[in-house]
């Protein structure tokens, strides 16, 4: 089932997985607990060891680690984007809005393993010569952000936050903030005007953060599940970090299993997994059920059928020649039970709430897609809204100030490219175009 607030509480907690997850339980989250898996070691190594900002980067780009909160940029070219010699304060941030139907990895991450975000954290501002950090968590997941406050005062107490970091020069000082539970604030620019205090609102870009970020400082922002794959990186090595997925996909990566699977859950991966063994983990479409679809990587992602999907592997690549999008990884599985036009009218209710209604392709567009697809599941829709829903989600995609606009946009166009029939067979009088399947 979708969950139209982005916090869903019908998961098990489930940790499998190599790098984030390995060796939680829900009660060794604390910094004894980090420090016995081997925590904090990177953050040492570099300090002591005296490792260059360059030297850090160097390893980043080498792992092939892509940001995890959705768009896939490479981090460590990210990182390189910071200018080092700007003679002002530059400002850190991780974006653990997590706010995306299906997502939730980054509040059991947080959770379950907090210290390893800090860690992740206080290697990129040292990478970047930065100096003061926020991690803005998103406002409807509570446990997550007291875990992570504890965590900030036991990494502070311990001296791995704080002036003189383990004796070196390095100072860094990281703050937990609390959004209100916009999903918008997800969006980089919004997250930022959030946290001066204002409303949250997407700004035009350019300028980007990288040069005019928190308080028109340069910033650098990335995701919570990307800070959490760095200590990793730094204590094994680059290469060995994409060696444990594929070429141009490095790493493991959380994937947030939800629908119509007999354990729905988070699971660490590594990257290039084929979709069929994660289903398995999961363990397979609800009995006497038989898949019928699949959204790989969150609700902005276009639904793939189940014959295209089974022969997909988890990873950017092959999911975007599939015609869709790996995003977050929140993989929302459908069996043959379920109705794409009343899928889709709960995910355009949803993008038509969480519109911030800056800009009126989106504004007004969310609306109408949510509209039309109600009308045409309560058998009210007319022959002309097959060709009224293509017109104004071209009309939304490319038009917009964020990627909201495109979010909504995408959905609908791959429910119709796919399932067609299914919307054509509730219209009353409607002579279908496309052969209805059995
Ligand atoms: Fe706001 Fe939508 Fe425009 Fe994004 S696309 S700025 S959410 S109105």
């Amino acid at each position: 089932q979708f969950q139209a607030t982005g916090v869903q509480t019908c998961f098990h907690d489930r940790h499998i997985g190599a790098q984030i997850y390995a060796g939680l339980d829900g009660t060794n989250w604390r910094l004894a607990d980090y420090e016995a898996r081997g925590g904090y070691q990177a953050l040492r190594k570099i300090l002591t060891e005296g490792l260059t900002p360059d030297q850090v980067i160097a390893e980043v780009k080498a792992s092939g680690l892509r940001g995890r909160g959705g768009a896939g940029f490479p981090t460590g070219l990210k990182w390189s984007f910071m200018p080092r010699q700007f003679p002002g304060q530059k400002y850190l941030v991780c974006n653990s809005d997590e706010g995306e139907p299906g997502t939730c990895k980054d509040r059991d991450i947080l959770q379950f393993n907090p210290h390893i975000v800090i860690e992740g954290m206080a290697i990129a501002a040292y990478a970047m010569g930065i100096s003061v950090g926020y991690n803005y968590i998103h406002g409807e997941i509570f446990k997550s952000y007291d875990r992570f406050e504890e965590a900030l005062e036991e990494a502070r107490a311990a001296g791995y936050l704080g002036d003189k970091i383990m004796d070196s020069t390095y100072n860094f000082q990281l703050h937990a903030a609390h959004g209100f539970g916009a999903y918008i604030c997800g969006e980089e620019t919004a997250l930022l005007e959030s946290l001066e205090g204002k409303k949250g609102q997407p700004r035009f870009k350019p300028p980007f953060p990288a040069s005019f970020g928190l308080y028109g400082k340069p910033t650098t922002i990335n995701n919570t599940e990307t800070f959490a794959a760095v200590p990793w990186i730094i204590r094994n090595g680059g290469p060995a970090y994409l060696e444990c997925g594929k070429p141009n996909n490095g790493g493991t990566k959380i994937y947030s299993v939800s629908g119509d699977v007999e354990l729905p859950g988070n699971y660490e991966v590594p990257m290039g997994t084929p979709f069929s063994k994660l289903l398995e983990l999961a363990g397979g479409v609800r009995k006497g059920r038989t898949l019928k679809a699949v959204i790989p990587g969150g609700s902005s992602s276009p639904v793939l059928p189940a014959e295209i999907m089974m022969a997909c592997t988890m990873d950017y690549d092959s999911i975007a020649k599939a015609g869709s999008m790996l995003g977050s990884g929140a993989v929302i599985v459908m069996d043959d039970s379920r109705s794409m036009v009343e899928s889709l009218k709960r995910l355009s209710y949803f993008y038509m709430h969480e519109s911030c209604g800056q800009c009126t392709p989106c504004r007004e567009g969310t609306g109408w897609l949510w509209r039309v697809v109600d009308r045409i599941h309560n058998g009210q829709g007319k022959a002309t809204d097959m060709d009224l829903l293509n017109s104004v989600a071209d009309n939304i995609q490319g038009r917009t100030i964020c990627a909201l606009g495109d979010a909504a946009a995408m959905p609908v166009r791959a429910m119709i490219k796919h399932y067609r029939h299914e919307f054509e067979a509730l219209i009353p009088g409607y002579v279908p175009k496309t052969p209805a399947k059995a």
